[in-house]
């Protein structure tokens, strides 16, 4: 049966494939397109403008059948969410290899993109959405924590009480910034322009309220300020033109940043056009609607710029809507930094970055059991365990029950054999699979995001995400990606993955080890060889070898 029906994961510790192995692919595949997890599921869209899970229904079945039945020394590839072979490979071979949306350099453009896709040859996998690992917006949420948690140390005296934040975009990664910001104290205007992204980010939680209007939105916004009580306010409007009037009426706005899908021009809202005919219109005309989207970014980040040039904290949030804006010919667009070199690459060079799991169970109580390990495991690690306390009274779990935490070098490894340990013994009621997001440390280069300023200029090298999917594959990963244009865009980014299943065999637990080790350790190596100190300190004293730096 191939067409748009709902899809989830089957749940519990009876199998429906040959291993678990092969059973934690099908199960996150079938994840990722819940509706409960996916942004426009009968669209096979998982979040991030257009990210697929699969290419179409036909390949969606294909892929389901296949991993039923696939044996524990074979691999399926998938290219650009469609299965294309299964190879006879060993037990320590990943059970699924995936490249998506891979163009050779000169060909790398939104124009080439969307004519092979037309022709059905190719979908965009954005970063988890096509790897199999997209846990809801809670994977965004802990990163987007972090960040806010940075800019008040930075600026605000480590708290975000008493200030106002900027931001538009309430999508599948959007999402996460309002209950991001109140999490550490402040208040923040959301805007979007789809009524169904506001109500959605109320319903599941994260977002506290819908103000009327613009105007009543900023009222509200300086009443919270003004009690220093954290408050988030969804508000229906396009960006291009709240931004820019919110400046002109002087809002006392502290820190302004954006996750519209800027990344991609045909799902930026133009001015002038109503939210309703977006999707035709893009349809129709895709280069003069991609021309118009372009203007109305440069507005949007003209007023940033301004609000920067009064004093607020402004960022780039991984949406490239700077490289949009100076595309229309906006000269100032980068007058204002990308958040990774300005809140995040400390934390890269100690091999640290979005840890996550998902309980196959589908039980939330094996990620609770989960939660206590990891408390247990890092116990002088304040910040850790006030995320893990907030998270467990806060998120509300989308699909399968889940977890995101950053851990580093020497950490990650422990926190995945720790959990190996507890499917073996029976505390958990199933196996776990430990993923990452494919912003991390060593498996992306994207020089307007995470490789933005790089010490030693090596921002556009992409030796990097391809050395790390090979160290993946090398060192046991259950399934494992390589994919371009996620985040920031078609010819903007090279990034890979891995997932690791906790099935709790000692065969599992020693590829958790080296997985978990050196995936981590390829951020080390990178931060090292672009001449962080702070790398080069982890490394001599958490024991990577990096043979420029031996006698
Ligand atoms: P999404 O497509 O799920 O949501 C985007 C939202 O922007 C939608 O709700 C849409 O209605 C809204 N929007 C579009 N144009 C608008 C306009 N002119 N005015 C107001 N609202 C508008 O995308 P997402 O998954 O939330 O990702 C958002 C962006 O962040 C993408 O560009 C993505 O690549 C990027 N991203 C950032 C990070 C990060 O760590 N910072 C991680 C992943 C993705």
């Amino acid at each position: 049966m191939s067409g748009p029906r709902p899809v989830r994961a089957p749940r519990g510790s009876e199998l429906s494939a040959r291993g678990w192995q092969q059973e934690a692919a099908l199960r996150m595949l079938h994840n990722n397109l819940d509706p409960e997890v996916a942004e426009h599921p009968d669209d096979l869209v998982v979040y991030g403008g257009t990210g697929r899970a699969a290419r179409d229904w036909p390949s969606f079945d294909a892929l389901t059948r296949t991993l039923r039945t696939l044996h524990d020394d074979e691999t399926l590839l998938v290219q650009s969410g469609r299965p294309v072979g299964v190879l006879t490979t060993h037990e320590w071979a990943p059970r699924v290899l995936l490249a998506n949306s891979n163009l050779v350099g000169e060909w790398a453009t939104w124009e080439e993109f969307r004519r092979l896709e037309q022709l059905g040859l190719t979908m965009y996998g954005q970063m988890t959405a096509g790897s199999w690992i997209y846990i809801g917006t809670q994977g965004i949420l802990q990163g987007t924590y972090e960040t806010f948690a940075a800019v008040a140390a930075k600026r605000f005296g480590g708290t975000l009480a008493g200030t106002i934040t900027l931001t538009a975009g309430l999508g599948g990664m959007g999402g996460a910034q309002p209950l991001a910001v109140t999490m550490n104290g402040g208040v923040v205007i959301c805007v979007d322009c789809d009524p169904r992204a506001i109500a959605r980010r109320i319903e599941h939680g994260y977002l506290d309220v819908r103000a009327d209007s613009l105007e009543d939105a900023l009222r509200q916004a300086e009443e919270a300020k003004a009690a220093r009580r954290p408050l988030s306010i969804g508000v229906l409007g396009n960006a291009a033109e709240a931004v820019p009037r919110l400046l002109a009426l002087g809002a006392p706005i502290d820190i302004v940043t954006d996750q519209t899908s800027a990344h991609d021009p045909l799902a930026y809202l133009p001015l002038g056009t109503a939210f309703d005919g977006m999707a035709e219109e893009a349809r129709r005309d895709p280069a003069a609607f991609t021309a118009r989207a372009r203007e109305s970014m440069a507005r949007h980040v003209a007023a940033m710029v301004g609000f920067q040039d009064a004093g607020a904290e402004v960022f780039d949030y991984g949406n490239s809507i700077r490289g949009e804006a100076r595309l229309a010919g906006y000269e100032r667009a980068f007058d204002f930094p990308g958040f990774v070199p300005a809140y995040i690459r400390p934390l890269f060079c100690e091999g640290k970055g979005p840890f996550r799991w998902a309980a196959l169970s589908g039980d939330p109580r094996d990620i609770a059991a989960t939660d206590r390990a990891v408390l247990d495991l890092f116990p002088e690690n304040e910040s850790l365990a006030r995320w893990i306390r907030l998270a467990g009274e806060r998120v509300r779990f989308q699909g399968l029950p889940a977890r995101i935490c950053w851990l580093g070098y020497g950490e990650r490894d422990r926190a995945g054999e720790r959990f190996n340990d507890m499917v073996a013994s029976g505390e958990l009621a199933a196996p776990v699979v430990i993923g990452r997001d494919h912003l991390d440390c060593g498996s992306v280069a994207s020089p307007y995001r995470e490789t933005e300023a790089m010490r030693d200029g090596s921002d556009a090298i992409a030796d990097w995400p391809l050395l790390n999917a090979m160290v993946n594959v090398a060192s046991g990963a259950s399934w494992v990606s390589l994919h371009h244009g996620g985040g920031v865009g078609m010819g903007r980014s090279l990034h890979a993955g891995q997932v690791t299943v906790a099935d709790g065999t000692r065969l599992a637990g020693e590829k958790i080890r080296r997985v978990l080790t050196n995936d981590p350790g390829m951020g080390v190596i990178r931060h090292v060889d672009a001449g962080y100190e702070t790398a080069e300190h982890v490394a001599s004293a958490r024991g990577v070898r990096v043979p420029m730096r031996e006698e």
